[in-house]
């Protein structure tokens, strides 16, 4: 009897704490999400990202706000003598938040730190252990950017080439414990068409490479279907007419997948 008296508070105490965290912690979102950023992380965004000028009107204070929770729950560190500024967090924020728009609760769940080199830098275990890399992804561990594949991705917004999409599209599909080219889709009855549409572009893309063929889609996606997913993305936020003209099946897929239709950004 007694054990019972002080057991069931505990197990009360146990249960509530987490669900009353959870609470404050969604509180503490929607007021960053309602939140404009202030005039000098704007300023950073116009300087830096033309792609933030390029977005509807309404999805601006959208991106504004998912960047305010990005830039409070990830830890930034700079690598290689890197000083992380404003200017850095501010621009890598606002790429990977674009992801993640008109998603209305999704904020890189697993992700803790972005690691940020001045430039190019060699590391890292596999096959690639020995070559310069811009970016990585790590399942269940950091992102890894190289600050002027950074700057160079997001000025260029029109050559279907941009490491923050790559590594940030590569983090989604890691989602769901393995990094096979299918992110978590809204509901179960996407996976068909997905892995249709996307098996079949990606033969298509391994053939084109194998001959050497110039496509809208870098070739690097013709690697393995992660990779082929990843540059997918850059491509349908910096090619969506090209893709679209092109291949619309796979726009499609990628446009039901992001909430957004790149398309009619002006
Ligand atoms: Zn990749």
């Amino acid at each position: 009897m007694f054990a019972i008296k002080i057991i069931t508070p505990v197990l009360i105490l146990a249960l509530a704490i987490p669900i009353w965290r959870r609470s404050l912690r969604n509180a503490h979102r929607q007021r960053l999400l309602a939140q404009p950023i202030n005039y000098q992380w704007r300023a950073i965004l116009v300087k830096n990202v033309p792609l933030y000028n390029r977005l509807p009107a309404e999805l601006k204070p959208q991106l504004e706000g998912l960047i305010n929770i990005f830039l409070a729950e990830k830890y930034f560190e700079g690598c290689g003598g890197l000083e992380i500024t404003d200017e850095i967090r501010v621009t890598i924020a606002a790429q990977a938040c674009i992801l993640l728009l008109n998603h209305k609760t999704h904020y890189f769940p697993k992700l803790k730190s972005i690691l940020v080199y001045p430039t190019a830098y060699v590391g890292g275990k596999g096959d690639l252990a020995n070559q310069p890399r811009q970016g990585e992804s790590w399942q269940n561990g950091p992102v890894v950017l190289a600050w002027n594949s950074v700057i160079g991705g997001a000025h260029n917004i029109a050559d279907g080439q941009n490491v923050v999409f790559h590594e940030f599209s590569h983090r989604l599909d890691q989602e769901d414990g393995s990094a096979d080219g299918a992110p978590i889709l809204e509901n179960r009855t996407c996976y068909a068409s997905w892995a249709k549409v996307l098996n079949r572009e990606y033969n298509v893309l391994r053939g084109e490479a194998k001959k050497h063929h110039h496509t809208i889609l870098r070739q690097y996606g013709a690697t393995n279907p992660a990779e082929f997913f990843a540059v997918a993305t850059e491509a349908f936020l910096e090619k969506p007419k090209q893709m679209k003209n092109k291949h619309p099946q796979l726009y499609d897929e990628l446009k039901n997948y992001y909430k957004l239709d790149p398309i009619t950004w002006k």
